[in-house]
């Protein structure tokens, strides 16, 4: 695609709600752009486990899983919703920030019966009127109706994501790594919280053993398809105690380059529709389990060399989507 001036690329540039100086819809930006003002996202582990962990689906949890779950978990007993966001906020405070999103973010957060689920939500919310927003990450197969209908009666009183572990679309992938849920699971739980009004993140992440970049351009295809309002990428990391550490070891698993990592995120951005916020492009932590890829200990780095793959095509988040 040839822009006005000729040049390859720059088929719709910045949309200007977007807000940003950056190529693609930064979270922050969507975040003051709905709030107008600084909006800080707390992370919440509300004590939950996993399906894919504890035997109901699996024991043995998807193959790039640690199992650790939260830093606050390993340190002992867990505060309640309450202390976390209180900390949480008095930290955020202090950088400026003026509202708040509860982030149920450890396990799998629709994973308990509806009551107690609604406690927690609830504790989450009441805290104070500064939190404005309520995220919840889980899986597609911890998503009944009943779940769904509750977290939809939060819509009155604020914004309410439903953060969904997508990883691909590719459904021999998801076999691959182990994941304990169908990709028709998967369709089927988008479809049912779309149509409550829930506002859908997914996660996806890039380098999946036996993914080649058609495979994630596709799934990047698929996620443009579909009624998401955000996308968290995720980096493929190889972390210690884990399945795919043993494979890593014997050579079965091929990583890639900072250069080729960027190509493949610059491609899924490509392909996203520019509506969609992008909360997330790698994934960093782990420090004292980190095995690799070693370039990815440097986050700030890793940004960096995105944004330098975008501008070196000249290209934007939704350059060619519905391509
Ligand atoms: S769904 Fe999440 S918590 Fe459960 S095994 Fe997979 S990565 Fe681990």
């Amino acid at each position: 695609m040839k822009s006005a001036n000729g040049l390859a690329g720059a088929r719709q540039g910045r949309p200007a709600f977007w807000n940003t100086a950056k190529r693609y819809y930064d979270f922050k930006s969507c975040l003051g752009n709905t709030f107008g003002t600084r909006v800080a996202k707390l992370t919440v582990d509300a004590g939950f486990t996993c399906p894919n962990r504890d035997g109901a689906r699996s024991t043995g949890g998807c193959i790039y899983c640690d199992g650790r779950g939260s830093s606050l978990r390993r340190k002992g007993a867990l505060p309640s919703v309450t202390e976390q966001l209180r900390l949480g906020m008095e930290r955020y405070r202090g950088s400026g920030a003026e509202k708040f999103i509860a982030y149920f973010q450890t396990f799998t957060n629709t994973y308990g019966p509806v009551d107690e689920l609604r406690r927690l939500y609830d504790e989450a919310l009441d805290f104070s009127p500064d939190i404005v927003g309520l995220a919840v990450g889980t899986r597609p197969d911890c998503v009944s109706d009943e779940v769904l209908d509750l977290l939809a009666s939060y819509r009155e009183r604020c914004r309410v994501w439903l953060e969904l572990g997508v990883q691909s679309f590719h459904a021999p992938t998801l076999e691959r790594i182990n994941r304990g849920h169908t990709l028709e699971e998967l369709l089927d739980a988008i479809e049912r919280a779309s149509s409550r009004g829930l506002e859908l993140v997914g996660h996806v992440i890039l380098g999946l053993p036996g993914e080649t970049s058609e495979i994630m351009r596709e799934t990047a295809r698929r996620f443009a398809s579909l009624p998401f309002s955000g996308l968290k990428i995720h980096l493929l990391l190889v972390l210690e105690g884990t399945a795919l550490a043993d494979e890593f070891r014997r050579g079965e698993v091929p990583l890639p380059t900072l250069e080729e990592y960027a190509g493949w995120v610059a491609d899924f951005l490509e392909l996203v529709p520019p509506r969609v916020s992008i909360q997330r492009l790698t994934a960093d932590g782990y420090r004292d389990i980190f095995i690799a890829p070693d370039w990815a200990r440097n986050k700030l780095a890793v940004l960096n060399a995105i944004d330098a793959e975008l501008e070196r095509r000249d290209s934007w988040q939704g350059e060619k989507d519905g391509e």
